[in-house]
């Protein structure tokens, strides 16, 4: 008798017992990713997991030479480069949100963005003539698109354009994670890529009516309470802030989130904008673009979407909700 109960316990534990691991945390995509897969957090989803964070880093970190978007790059003024299709469309939708945003998002800013340095080792001040060498290598029209034949190339008409679009992939990665459990039934998560946050699934197995919440930091003083509480059912919470990225000379803090007509950290009195809405490849891309034009535009409508939510703080630590 005990040794049937010992075999009905080992198969119960090997059917039903999978082992789960606590939330797993990688630097991957230039910052800390963090992901909590709850009941689901088995070794094998989690090794998936920041497997496909890495894939997605390989193909746009343009810090890495061998990366699509770098090679799309170096090749700028030469032709087009073929690239993997998601890199393809993530470039596209780039130009779509650039267009739809009056450039205040512009994924073709790698001239700036590389002449400020801000967060590397040459980071500095550059001289107005520099800025407005670089302004002049910021178009996004420059960076074309061809599909031919289920291949997929871009093409950089300009010498010194340059893709950068640290302002959107990890959005795009967070709608990844999220595609990725859903596929697998995974029933809740957590995806946190460096405060880019998605809340996937039903928070409480129980109670339906339990929801996600998120805290924003105050961007004024980021060691004190959250300013609000963002309450959702699921979806992307992500905020774009001045205190994030920043060197300070003479007194002047200087930002990473670059307004592409002057040329210099966006200087509008907005301190940070965050987006609420169901892809957080969009929220991303918008709470960078509201940023620099200081505070909610008519973005959703140009984009043809609807049920944004936009938060933003500004340098009074004064907050305003639409
Ligand atoms: P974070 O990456 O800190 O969450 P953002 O999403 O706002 O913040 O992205 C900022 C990054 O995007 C910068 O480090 C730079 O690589 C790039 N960037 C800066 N300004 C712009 C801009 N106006 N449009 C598009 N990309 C930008
Ligand atoms: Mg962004």
């Amino acid at each position: 008798m005990p040794g049937i109960l010992i075999f009905a316990l080992c198969f119960l534990f090997a059917s039903c017992g999978k082992q789960v691991l606590p939330p797993q945390t990688e630097y991957v995509l230039g910052t800390v990713c963090s992901v909590n897969l709850y009941d689901d957090g088995t070794r094998e989803n989690y090794i998936d997991v920041f497997k496909r964070l890495n894939e997605i880093d390989n193909e746009f970190n343009v810090n890495k030479p061998t990366s699509d978007i770098s090679k799309v790059n170096s090749d700028a003024g030469h032709g087009p480069v073929a690239v993997k299709k998601e890199v393809y469309e993530l470039v596209r939708l780039s130009k779509e949100i650039s267009l739809a945003t009056g450039e205040t998002f512009n994924p073709a800013m790698g001239a700036l963005i590389n002449l400020w340095g801000i967060g590397k080792d040459n980071q500095r001040v550059p001289s107005q003539e520099e800025i407005n060498e670089a302004i002049n290598h910021c178009r996004p029209e420059n960076v074309q698109l061809k599909e031919e034949n289920g291949s997929y190339y871009i093409e950089i008409k300009d010498e010194k354009t340059a893709l950068d679009l640290g302002a959107i992939v990890k959005g795009f990665a967070s709608d990844e994670l999220a595609a990725m459990m859903e596929e697998r039934k995974i029933k809740r998560a957590v995806i946190d890529l460096g405060g880019n946050i998605y809340c996937f699934g039903q928070k409480s197995s129980s109670n339906p009516d339990v929801l996600w919440k998120v805290g924003i930091r105050n961007p004024v003083d980021t060691t004190s309470d959250p300013v609000e509480t963002v309450s959702i059912r699921s979806g992307s919470v992500v905020t774009s802030g001045n205190y994030e990225r920043y060197f300070i000379e003479n007194g002047k803090r200087y930002h990473h989130i670059i307004d592409g007509k002057t040329g210099w950290p966006a200087d509008s009195s907005i301190a940070s904008v965050t987006v609420v809405y169901e892809r957080s490849v969009i929220c991303d891309a918008l709470a960078t673009a509201c940023f620099v034009a200081g505070g909610k535009r008519d973005f959703e409508e140009k984009l043809g979407l609807k049920g944004i939510k936009f938060i933003w703080v500004d340098d009074k630590g004064k907050l305003t909700e639409r």
